[in-house]
């Protein structure tokens, strides 16, 4: 019955281990989640009431396909801001979400015979997204030695005259880390001279730590903009993950063709949703500011808690919400715990924790866990972690 396509497809492993886990809670299991990659703040207050607001003044219709010009405007003022980034209305495209932001731009860019180059570890829809889309997944492994950073010279080995495209992310989920000037002015002068685009994910741009700071690789100069696509949203910085809105940002001509995507597909993303994220760029951010301070909190309590445990090694992540260990040295100590994602099966099943295996991202050796949960479920897990292991 199927298509080719639909038999490819896998689901989104960190949607599975997180039903499992709702599945555990739902029979009345205790179950602590490092899985869900989402905020647990609720979104502020200022944003619901530009929701409600737009719903009484009946601002219930269809918009134009890629968004109000209101809401494009007040992107371009952040890219600005932000970014030292210029661009006009028809360079922005809004989508029902950064995923679909993403999804339009693989659809509009890649297909049969091209290939995308992806870092691993990777957020999980690249290489779906990719595939969709008909064309190739070339993964590049990246190091925990290098801060997970792509090497220019571990790229410069994968480019091949039918690389058309490279997906980055900094800060980047699931590593926590980001790039620095020197690697993003490496990796631009490979784009330039092998003639390829990057798709550039900075969902996590706001959520920066120990006084990291964000560079767009669109930044660094005009030729490279040209051939960048910047993808971001409000999902992550405040709290907004069920709103779904997220843009892009790139070459008018690849932005016109995303727009008449999505205009064969969702058509414009939810008008109140558009409001909401209009007054979330436009309105107060002192709400950014004190979900980070809570964030930094609970970073510093996992990452150390994680590093007492003996058989894990976690660096300490710059950015976004996640711990990422190295859980190598657990594997060789039975069986049962042999693989990053028996060792999360594990953990779920006999210490009621979740979290999700690496090879969900392409790297066996790691786990990832969401410190986006309170301070006191954070030390709760990591007791329970610690005492589940304790046998082996
Ligand atoms: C959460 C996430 C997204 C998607 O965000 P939405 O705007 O909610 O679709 C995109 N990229 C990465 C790396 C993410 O973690």
């Amino acid at each position: 019955m199927l298509s080719n396509r639909a038999k490819n497809i896998k689901p989104s492993p960190t949607l599975a281990i997180d039903s499992k886990a709702k599945a555990m809670k739902a029979s009345g299991v205790d179950v602590i989640s490092f899985g869900v990659g989402e905020p647990d703040f609720d979104t502020p207050e200022n944003i619901k009431e530009a929701a409600i607001k737009a719903i009484r003044d009946g601002f219930t219709k269809y918009t134009a396909v890629g968004g109000i010009d209101k809401l494009k405007d007040a992107i371009i003022e952040k890219f600005q801001k932000d970014n030292a980034l210029s661009y006009k209305r028809e360079e922005i495209l809004v989508s029902c979400g950064a995923k679909h932001s993403l999804y339009n731009i693989m659809q509009a860019l890649l297909g049969p015979g091209d290939e995308a180059i992806i870092p691993s570890p990777y957020w999980v829809s690249y290489p779906e997204q990719v595939m969709l889309a008909g064309a190739e997944p070339v993964y590049v492994r990246t190091f925990e030695k290098d801060s997970f950073r792509l090497e220019p010279e571990a790229l410069r080995e994968h480019i091949t005259p039918r690389t058309k495209a490279l997906i980055l992310n900094s800060p980047s989920n699931p590593t926590g880390l980001t790039y620095d000037r020197r690697s993003l002015e490496a990796i631009a002068e490979l784009a330039i001279k092998n003639n390829f685009y990057i798709i550039s994910d900075e969902i996590y741009e706001k959520l920066l730590y120990d006084g990291t700071e964000h560079l767009s690789i669109a930044s660094i100069g005009e030729e490279i903009k040209q051939r960048a696509i910047v993808v971001n949203g409000v999902s992550k910085a405040y709290a907004m993950t069920g709103w779904r809105i997220g843009y892009a940002a790139g070459p008018a001509q690849l932005i016109k063709a995303m727009t008449s995507i999505q205009s064969q597909s969702t058509s414009n993303p939810t008008s109140i949703a558009q409001m909401a994220a209009l007054e979330a760029l436009k309105g107060p951010q002192d709400s950014v500011g004190s979900m980070l301070a809570e964030f930094g909190k609970r970073r510093k309590a996992l990452v150390e808690g994680l590093n007492s445990i003996p058989g894990m090694r976690c660096p300490m992540p710059t950015g976004a919400f996640y711990a990422f260990p190295n859980t190598k040295a657990l594997y060789g100590k039975s069986p049962e715990i042999g693989s990053s994602s028996k060792l999360a099966m594990y953990l779920l099943e006999k210490a009621n924790v979740a979290l999700v295996p690496g090879d969900a991202f392409g790297d066996d050796d790691f786990i990832r866990l969401s410190y986006a949960t309170s301070i006191k479920d954070i030390e709760r897990g990591l007791g329970r972690i610690r005492e589940a292991l304790a046998r082996f």
